[in-house]
């Protein structure tokens, strides 16, 4: 077998395993939790009934101590007390008020029973002295009460237990005990009626370990130690507390799952418990199934061990393992959240000891969604993990990577001399991502924005140091391209301006605050206006005319800018039916409102309201705008209604030749830069010539923005362009303005016509 074939074969069997193992674990997991749910709820239910039945025995033999005069709660005066006839008949009398006693007995201060509900009592002198709970009480102060061990009684086989109870002086000194023999039986009943499943099996165990009762029944089982010592049952039955743990039981010797409920007045505690290979039938074939893949996997492995493959094997069974899951991410295989702040902790505590730095760099994928909807969630699954590929190859041995959200990893680069090695890293993981990623056979670029914060200067814990570098990842965002930001006090989180500008973006809309202003255009040809582009402003109360470069970006991330366009529509609309000549209204829309609102609906309700022919309605759009089959649909359908849809700053987007291949538009607008600099530039000459010959081509007209000189008007005249915009030829200019303008160019017009005709009509 070649080695490339093992290599092949190792793999797959690799993806198989672990694929298996995830499932299997999850549904493992699944029928776990739903069986410890079930056990400590049963376990829980059980303890109250328990304590409930000892509570009710106890309260009997409180009861009868009650009853003891106060001459007689002296040393020396109980066994007068406890002989007499009337304290016979009251001791029979509360052993008959529970079922559950069998007898009640009085003993004195030296272990003798000196009164009973036995009627066939008292031969003299019968001691207790060598039961454990007169050993027990006699000699412990704090104890008030006691379970004894259970025993077997040989006459009537039945089980039993005694619960015994302190009788003191009215100083606390011990006088004797009062005694309850209680059948066994009673408990059991309780115990057996909850016995469903096949390996259930109940315990009420005494702190020390001694079972107390168990069912179902078992030989033996009774009076023993439930734990061994030194195992997760002993260790977690001393702690006393409700839980859930997995040992092997004495009693039956398999491996169980236990929950454990403490009694809360007794030193006692319920056990519930199945057998582990019970809880695990249904999932015997995937575990048969993982051994078998495991085993093929040995075979090939051991064939090629010469390849050093070993480490395969390793890593998969590492990964099956439970812990890795839940520290691990599946899809890159690096550390996830949450074994990335455990990381982080460890790191800061470990370079405060040694006092040496250490680099936290958070970095996340610029329009990592935007890619998701572009080319799928595969394509995207692809690229998260092709960078982290690049960026694990930039680190040392030493550092650590963790992927901490869906396009979102973190570094802690450990340890470092001084920012000079932070500058490089950055740098160098910057370059990384020079190369555009290949996923669903698509080249896509993919930047990254990178935060750090140094251990030694920004932060005083860990917490503070994630919130430096934070902030440092921001600023970086905020960037137009991809950067990085080390943390430096004077970074103001962009954020809070952020969260302000966006409050405050809401009440403008409120107020109607925000306007339209109106920018001609001129038709090169005919050397007549051809229409005008609506421009909105922010007509703020206290900072007055606020570009819209400052806050569109700040509506479209946080969703406003959707009713804002939409009354942009509307108001351009209404606002170019008051014009005298029925000229063109420009309109730009945002990718967001293609992503989240339905354009259609918006531009069919502002032409209703409005009444403007869809005919006189040019729509704007930016290469920022995904064409996906559902934005196409949308554009054909404003097509459809009679609109014209124009691609706005052409040239200026990566993909702009395959853009325009991809939805017949009717108008392409030439990029202001490329104008501003066509007189210097032969390059910039160069594309605007291109682009208009293009245009042609394809049957599209082309409009020159931010024509400012006459030269350039010229040279763009002499290029062929269509149209032409600019404060040449116009500055944006508010409703009335713009009213005014047409209303005189029409007034030039007529008049021009009327020229025309009275020289006609004189010639
Ligand atoms: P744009 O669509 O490229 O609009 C043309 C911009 O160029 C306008 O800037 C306009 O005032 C400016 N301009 C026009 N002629 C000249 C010139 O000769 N020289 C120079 N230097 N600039 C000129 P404005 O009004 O600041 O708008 C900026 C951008 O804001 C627009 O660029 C457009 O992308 C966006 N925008 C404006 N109004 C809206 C709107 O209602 N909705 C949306 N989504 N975006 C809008
Ligand atoms: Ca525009
Ligand atoms: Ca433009």
């Amino acid at each position: 077998m070649s080695a490339y074939l093992i290599l092949f074969l190792s793999l797959f069997a690799a993806i198989l395993v672990m694929g298996t193992a995830i499932l299997f674990l999850h549904g493992y997991n699944d029928d776990l939790a739903r069986a410890e749910g079930d056990l400590a709820n049963l376990a829980l239910e059980l303890q109250e009934r328990t304590e409930g039945t000892f509570r009710a025995i106890e309260n009997v033999l409180c009861d009868v101590v009650g009853r003891i005069p106060e001459p007689s709660l002296k040393a020396g005066e109980l066994d007068a007390f406890s002989a007499s006839q009337a304290t016979k008949a009251i001791l029979v009398g509360a052993a008959h008020s529970l079922a559950q006693i069998i007898r009640i007995d009085l003993i004195n201060g030296r272990g003798r029973i000196v009164g009973s509900s036995n009627p066939h009592l008292i031969s003299d002198s019968i001691y207790v002295t060598d039961t454990s709970y007169f050993q027990t009480l006699s000699t412990d102060a704090s104890l008030l009460s006691y379970l004894g061990e259970p025993m077997t009684i040989k006459t009537t086989g039945k089980k039993v237990l005694s619960l015994a109870r302190k009788i003191s002086d009215a100083e606390g000194n011990f006088l004797g005990i009062i005694v309850s023999t209680i059948d066994l039986s009673h408990l059991e009943r309780i115990y057996k009626d909850h016995l469903g499943t096949r390996s259930l099996a109940i315990t009420l165990y005494r702190r020390d370990g001694i079972v107390l009762s168990h069912s179902p029944i078992a030989q033996g089982a009774l009076g023993r130690r439930f734990w061994k010592p030194n195992t997760p049952l002993q260790r977690v039955i001393a702690k006393n507390n409700p839980t859930l743990v997995r040992d092997m039981s004495r009693i039956d010797e398999k491996e169980r799952l236990f929950a454990l409920h403490p009694l809360a007045n007794y030193p006692a505690g319920i056990a519930v418990s199945r057998t582990i290979s019970e809880l695990m039938a249904g999932r015997r074939l995937e575990a048969r199934l993982i051994r078998f893949i495991a085993y093929l996997m040995d075979v090939a492995i051991d064939t090629a061990s010469l390849l050093g493959l070993r480490h395969v094997r390793t890593g998969i069974l590492r990964a099956a393992s439970e812990s890795y899951l839940s520290r691990h991410d599946i899809l890159t295989k690096l550390p996830n959240r949450l074994l990335f702040s455990e990381e982080l902790k460890r790191t800061f505590l470990a370079s405060q000891r040694s006092g040496s730095d250490f680099a936290l760099y958070l970095l996340d994928l610029n329009r990592f969604k935007d890619i998701n909807d572009t080319h799928g969630h595969g394509a995207g699954d692809e690229i998260i993990r092709t960078v982290s590929r690049r960026l694990r190859e930039r680190l040392r041995k030493s550092d650590f990577i963790a992927r901490i959200g869906s396009d979102e990893f973190a570094i802690i680069q450990r340890p470092i001399k001084g920012r000079q090695q932070v500058i490089d890293l950055a740098m160098a993981m910057q370059a990384a991502m020079k190369f555009p990623c290949t996923a669903n056979n698509a080249e896509i670029e993919v930047g990254i924005s990178i935060g750090v914060a140094l251990a030694s200067s920004d932060g005083k814990t860990a917490t503070e140091l994630m919130k430096s570098a934070d902030v440092a990842l921001y600023a970086a965002k905020s960037d137009s391209e991809s950067s990085y930001r080390l943390y430096d006090p004077n970074i103001k989180d962009s954020r809070i301006e952020r969260r302000a500008l966006e409050g405050a973006l809401k009440t403008a809309h409120e107020n109607r605050e925000f306007e339209l202003f109106y920018q001609p255009i001129l038709d090169l040809a005919t050397n007549r206006m051809w229409g005008c582009e609506a421009l909105v402003r922010w007509k703020h109360p206290k900072k007055g005319m606020i570009s819209p470069l400052e806050f569109i970006p700040t509506a479209e991330e946080s969703g406003l800018i959707g009713p804002i366009g939409d009354w942009v529509l509307e108001e351009a609309c209404l606002t170019a039916m008051t014009w005298d000549l029925p000229l063109k209204v420009a309109i730009n829309l945002s990718p967001v409102q293609f992503r989240r609102r339905d354009v259609y609906a918006s531009v069919k309700k502002a032409l209703a309201i409005s009444g403007m022919p869809a005919h006189r309605l040019v729509l704007e759009i930016t290469e920022s705008v995904k064409l996906t089959e559902e934005a196409t649909a949308t554009l054909k359908r404003l097509k459809g209604l009679g609109a014209s849809i124009s691609l706005d700053d052409f040239g200026t987007g990566y993909a702009s030749m395959s853009y325009l291949r991809s939805f017949p538009f009717d108008k392409i607008k030439i990029d202001q830069s490329f104008v501003r600099g066509m007189m210097d530039s032969l390059d910039s000459r160069a594309i605007i010539k291109a682009t208009i010959g293009l245009a042609k081509d394809l049957k599209m007209s082309t409009t020159a923005e931010g024509v400012e000189t006459e030269e350039q008007l010229n040279a763009l005249r002499l290029a062929g362009a269509s149209q032409a915009q600019g404060y040449l030829i116009a500055k944006p200019m508010p409703r009335e303005a713009i009213a005014d303008f047409i209303a005189n160019l029409r007034k030039a017009q007529q008049n021009a016509r009327d020229d025309q005709f009275a020289a006609r009509a004189i010639a």
